[in-house]
């Protein structure tokens, strides 16, 4: 346990009832892991890294835990298995019911083997900025040391 932290999560699915799944997450987060403080809209996305005939909804949470990062990803990682996500090994992006990955904690860096944040790969995912940019726009990267929202901008002026 340490001080409590402000994190920024995404909740990503593709398979069964996507809002319904991410609802369940939400209340599960909120029962064991901490207040949310807030929300984002729910954005329906395309897959990304795969070919997947089902379109994904993502949403973003804030959330206010007590759990230092490992307890955190232990605790969001039953979460995922509790609602019946098939991890597949073979293939790194694959349809799943319910994936959660941790955004940015604070303004820390952290870099084990089991985890890594901010997600090494949010500023280059859509599906992950534009979220987060509906509750925390402001919110500067720590080692990129640009906002949520010029990460998303940079982003377009790419494409
Ligand atoms: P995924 O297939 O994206 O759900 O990968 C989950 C695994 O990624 C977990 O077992 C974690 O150990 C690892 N991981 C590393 N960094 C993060 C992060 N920022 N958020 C969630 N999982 C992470």
């Amino acid at each position: 346990m340490s001080d409590a932290s402000r994190v920024l999560l995404l909740l990503g699915g593709n398979l069964g009832d996507p809002p319904r799944m991410l609802d369940a997450a939400q209340r599960m987060i909120t029962e064991r892991v901490g207040a949310v403080l807030g929300r984002s809209r729910d954005h329906w996305t395309e897959p990304w890294g795969f070919a997947d005939e089902r379109l994904f909804l993502n949403r973003a949470l804030l959330v206010e835990t007590v759990f230092d990062p490992p307890a955190l990803l232990r605790s969001l990682l039953a979460i995922e298995q509790e609602l019946g996500r098939e991890r597949n090994m073979a293939q790194r992006y694959a349809a799943r019911t319910i994936d959660i990955d941790i955004l940015l904690i604070g303004d820390r860096v952290i870099n084990s083997d089991r985890l890594q944040v901010p997600h090494p790969r949010m500023h280059e995912r859509a599906f992950a900025l534009s979220p987060a940019a509906d509750m925390v726009p402001l919110w500067v990267h720590p080692i990129l040391h640009r906002t949520v929202l010029d990460l998303l901008n940079d982003l377009r002026e790419r494409r």
